[in-house]
């Protein structure tokens, strides 16, 4: 730890209620927001409280450190990282504090969806409605300023701020709202505060002999109060002249209206300073009723110059919110959603979505007449795809452009687009002419550009496709933004609409506004005079921002021995380079999705039970990419912070699924921990965990006595002592004979060999049917067979390997993966399907395997490889499996596992479930059920694989249904760890239905009790 480091701790630990951190993993995690650039901090801190930020703010002051204020890190501009101490006020200031007729008063960390799920219920919310509602705080869209698609009706964040607790550098605390100046004469105050005043004004930051911290609030306050008014006044003509009145302007300070007669907006003009005059504490926010009555469409065009025009024709009829698309944003939204593929024309060039609001639904719904109407009056050629005027159905056609905004990022390629001219604004009615002039701009550098615009206030989101660019390295990103802002300021707009100057814009602010860039600069030494919030944002001499602080991109280090000097690339351990390991980190775009877990998305189970910052997927890519970009790859991987990092993840793989651009933040991690194991060997329960297969065998022989010591609780405490198992967590039962040694398996006609009249299916066991549930097996083959398959079991097959892979210990996993490879490739040659009845090993054998071994063999396997569930399920679609299921007058909850999602073929288990007559299927929606393999068998993870899966294990106990049905044998160990029916794998429910094993009807009966399972 570095010397500056240990000071602070030295100096705040104590002090703050809030915690401090200075690791590697903390550090790593907040050196980056959704931006393109990257700044480490010197520390970050979690303050619980008002006290903790003015005692920040009073050590700042007192030793020259920056402060950053941070909320969910989603800026897109870079305004949410700094050299200093970045306060993150997401993770315990985040409370709606009281809820009044018209007002809310809230923390900055509370999240703005968080805060409208609680107005929904008094028919009220927090109208400013950025596209990235779900995760965006609003201390954060304070800070910015964020509007959204209904900007033109409903304005901007600081629309509906009445005031805000702030606290000012030094220390001090205040509210600060429209304050009334009638009450005070400010020629008497400025005579009083002469001496401050000229301290405050003058051109240098404040000198030492002048202690901000030491100066009362009150003095404070007065004295920001006079010499903002001060400021405006002597400014007002420069003001009104170059700060134009546009719909959506958040470049700079906001300086046009702030002093109207006797009153000054101070909270008005606080909000869009993006953390750079105060740091804002609490707010009182207006509220507004839910619109009675609101009415969209989504109109298709087969060319852009028709949508513009439609778009003009359709603004003077005030529509709340009229949004255009281009062909790029509406093909992402048809490949990825199958809601949306209806709405969109696979040949349209650009689409519009309008929404009119109103108080009769008859209203809303002629006023969309009314624009259909003008449209074909004008011979414009459109296609309405869908009309919605319900509350549900409005938000669906919205949930388009937020959702292909994000999915922007996943687009592949060297280039990308990119967000760094994303944000330009122009009059409405010069929209038109404007776009024209900006595809100049674009064809002068050569690159093409996406577009989204909220057309109706004149917003244009640009992200022009240009390679990734790297720290250092040339990049055509300033002089792409040079000559697109000449033209914005050419029609009389600004830079930034609604997300903020930060690093990328605000070298360009001075070219904007001119001489009243001055004055911008006098309010903040006004606010604050020694430049230690968040500095380099808005005010800057700097010019080089928009790339000085890129992030890196790409490894360093060069590949072979014999290059001349400076550090190799690191070697890797799963089967990629460096380098592709690099650019799958890099995917990440810090868009933040994965913060929070919360309903329909099943994101990551660490953020979801303790929601840190540095264990979401976002700080694991931002840790890994950050190490292999620097010197010292295994020194950060294998320092006791990082192992933190390293162990919350078990690689349920719902990060990728979930995040727009599907970051494999899943193999990077386990490419880190092979990392650390390589450098420290594994733990002991690691080892002995996932060797589990090796010693069963004995076990099952012993298996009358084994079972018994299981579910004692003296032998359990005992074995958890000498191995780490988890004495509370309930076992599975051994089985006396493996199903691999039974005679299924060990008879002559047992064989793959070509030449079988019947169709041919290779069924890879794994380690929980073979150990301790054979029957399961052996139901499957029967079904199999029923529908006329030969089945070949491999006898010499292992173990997939997956508990070694997860843990990092790559060489045993290697070793089991090229076992079963050489048992499986020849079959799998003949292109027999090689079929699991365990979800985790499909997904071993189809996606692990190619990262384990580098061959064509391990390739062939993996493609040959299908989960049971899939396979059967695609035999239904084909006409070609048996329909003679007998009904089951039952009621069964479903629980769909993490790895079935990962195998991205749906739930056909649940379809298969469906053609039992009788038989109802209660589905159970609560996310990861925390067991993960043997991850919540080790006593050091059983609490927290508890707290993950507490929604589900409580369901388990209270739900009216006889059994518990899932797929994955981990989850099943979860179901059953405090239920008192049992829960069985669905294949046991059709070979029961088709008659084939009567004996299973038993299972149904079984009952989990003491330490073992059913
Ligand atoms: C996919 C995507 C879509 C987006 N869509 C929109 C959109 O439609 N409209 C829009 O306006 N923006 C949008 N954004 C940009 C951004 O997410 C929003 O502006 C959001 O409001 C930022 O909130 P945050 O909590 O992430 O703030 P952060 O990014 O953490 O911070 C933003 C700024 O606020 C300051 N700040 C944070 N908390 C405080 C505080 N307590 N006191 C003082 N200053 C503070 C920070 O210093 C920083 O300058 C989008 C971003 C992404 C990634
Ligand atoms: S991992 Fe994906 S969802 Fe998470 S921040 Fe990165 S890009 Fe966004
Ligand atoms: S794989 Fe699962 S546990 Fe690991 S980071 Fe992704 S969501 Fe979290």
């Amino acid at each position: 730890m570095d010397e500056r480091r240990r000071r602070l701790v030295e100096d705040l630990n104590d002090a703050i209620e809030g915690e401090l951190r200075v690791d590697r993993v903390a550090l790593a995690a907040y050196s980056t927001d959704a931006s393109l650039y990257e700044i480490e901090p010197l520390a970050v801190v979690f303050p619980r409280a008002t006290r903790d930020v003015e005692i920040l703010a009073a050590y700042s002051a007192d030793n020259n450190i920056p402060l950053i204020a941070r909320g969910a890190g989603s800026g897109l501009a870079g305004s949410a990282i700094g050299s200093g101490i970045v306060i993150d006020f997401s993770r315990h200031m985040n409370q709606v504090l009281s809820i009044s007729a018209d007002r809310v008063r809230v923390q900055p960390g509370v999240l703005r969806e968080q805060l409208n799920n609680q107005l929904r219920e008094h028919d009220r919310y927090f109208a400013p409605d950025p596209s990235n509602s779900r995760i965006c705080t609003l201390g954060g869209m304070l800070g910015v300023d964020a509007a959204g698609a209904h900007a033109v009706r409903i304005g901007s964040a600081r629309d509906h701020v009445f005031s805000m607790e702030c606290v000012l550098s030094g220390g001090q605390r205040m509210e600060l709202g429209r304050e009334s100046l009638a009450t005070r004469n400010p020629t008497t105050h400025a005579t009083s505060l002469d001496r401050d005043s000229a301290v405050i004004l003058s051109e240098s930051p404040l000198k030492d002999n002048l202690q901000l911290s030491a100066m009362t609030s009150m003095t404070r306050r007065t004295h920001l109060i006079q010499q903002v008014t001060q400021i405006l006044r002597e400014n007002a003509e420069l003001i009104r002249e170059l700060q134009p009145p546009l719909l959506r302007n958040c470049c700079g300070y906001l300086l046009r209206g702030i002093l109207q007669g006797e009153q000054l907006d101070l909270s008005r003009m606080l909000v869009g300073s993006e953390g750079t005059l105060a740091l804002f504490t609490e707010a009182t926010l207006f509220t507004m009723l839910l619109p009675k009555h609101r009415s969209a469409a989504i109109l298709m065009f087969g060319s852009m110059d028709s949508a513009i025009q439609a778009m003009q024709l359709i603004l003077p009829l005030e529509p709340s919110a009229c949004d255009l698309l281009d062909r790029r944003l509406l093909s992402l939204g048809r490949g990825a959603d199958q809601r949306f593929r209806d709405l969109i024309l696979p040949d349209a060039e650009a689409g519009l979505i309008i929404e009119f609001p109103g108080s009769h639904e008859r209203e809303v719904r002629q006023r969309l007449d009314d624009a259909q109407r003008l449209l074909k009056d004008r011979q414009i050629h459109f296609q309405l795809t869908r009309q919605a005027s319900t509350y549900d159905e409005v938000e669906m056609l919205w949930a388009l452009p937020s959702r292909v905004v994000s999915l922007l990022a996943s687009l592949k390629g060297v280039s990308r687009p990119l967000p760094f001219v994303e944000d330009v604004a122009v009059p409405p009615d010069q929209l038109a002419e404007f776009l024209l002039a900006a595809q100049r701009v674009f064809q002068k550098h050569e690159v093409t550009a996406t577009l989204y615009s909220h057309a109706a206030s004149g917003q244009l989101h640009f992200r022009p496709i240009i390679p990734v660019p790297n720290r250092g390295d040339e990049t055509a990103m300033e002089a792409i933004a040079r000559d697109l802002y000449r033209k914005v300021w050419e029609f009389g707009g600004t830079i930034t609409g609604e997300h903020g100057d930060g690093l990328s814009r605000t070298a360009f602010i001075r070219t904007q506004y001119g001489a009243l860039y001055r004055t911008f600069q006098q309010i903040k030494e006004v606010f604050d005079p020694q430049r230690l919030m968040n500095p380099d944002k808005i005010i800057s001499n700097d010019p080089s921002l928009t790339v000085k602080h890129l992030r890196r991109t790409r490894p360093l280090g060069k590949e072979t021995v014999a290059a001349p000097s400076g550090p190799l690339l690191p070697v890797m351990q799963l089967e990629w380079t460096a380098e592709q390991a690099t650019e799958a980190a890099v995917r990440c775009n810090g868009c933040g999705i994965c913060r929070i877990n919360v309903n329909p998305l099943r994101m990551c189970p660490f953020s979801e039970s303790n929601g840190e910052e540095e264990v979401s997927p976002r700080a694991k890519a931002n840790v890994v990419r950050n190490s292999l970009c620097s010197d010292s790859m295994q020194e950060i991987l294998t320092q006791e912070d990082t192992t933190r990092l390293l162990e919350s993840c078990f690689n349920c793989k719902q990060c990728q699924l979930e995040c727009p651009s599907e970051v494999n933040i899943p193999h990077l991690l386990i490419e880190a921990r092979a990392q650390h194991v390589q450098a420290h060997g594994l733990s002991k329960t690691a080892w002995l965990l996932s060797r589990v297969h090796s010693y069963s065998r004995m076990a099952s022989r012993i298996s009358f006595l084994t079972n018994q010591l299981l579910n004692n609780g003296l032998f359990r405490r005992i074995l958890q002592r000498f191995t780490g198992i988890s004495a509370r967590r309930r076992l599975p039962k051994f089985t006396q004979t493996p199903f691999l040694e039974t005679k299924r398996v060990t008879r002559a006609d047992n064989s793959g060999a070509p030449g079988s009249t019947k169709p041919t299916v290779v069924y890879f066991v794994d380690y929980f049917a073979n150990n301790h549930d054979p029957e399961l097996a052996e139901a499957f083959v029967r079904i199999l067979e029923h529908n006329g398959y030969r089945v070949f079991i491999p006898p010499a097959q292992t173990v997939c390997g997956m508990a070694m892979f997860v843990n990092g210990d790559l060489t045993a996993a290697r070793a089991l993966a090229e076992q079963n490879i050489r048992e499986l490739v020849e079959p799998a040659r003949e292109g027999y399907p090689i079929v699991c009845t365990e979800p985790t090993a499909a997904l071993c054998l189809s996606q692990e395997y190619p990262m384990m071994v580098a061959s064509d063999d391990a390739e062939i396997v993996a493609q040959q490889t299908i989960d049971a569930g899939a396979f059967l399920a695609g035999l239904h679609r084909k006409g070609q499996l048996k329909q003679d299921f007998a009904p089951l007058p039952i009621r069964v909850a479903w629980h769909t596992p993490c790895h079935v999602n990962a195998l991205r073929r749906g739930t056909p288990m649940l379809e298969l479930l469906a053609l039992i007559p009788e038989l109802t299927v209660q589905t159970i929606d609560k996310g990861c059920t925390g067991m993960a393999g043997t991850f919540g068998i080790a006593a050091a993870n059983f609490e927290k694989s508890i707290a993950i899966g507490a929604e589900l294990i409580r369901e388990m106990q209270t739900i009216d249904v006889i059994a518990g049905v899932t797929d994955c044998s981990s989850c099943r160990m979860q179901m059953e760890q405090a239920a008192t029916i049992p829960t069985i794998h669905p294949i046991k429910l059709l070979a029961l239905s088709y008659g084939l094993m009567p004996r299973l009807a038993e299972r149904l009966k079984a009952k989990p009790g003491g330490l073992v399972m059913s």
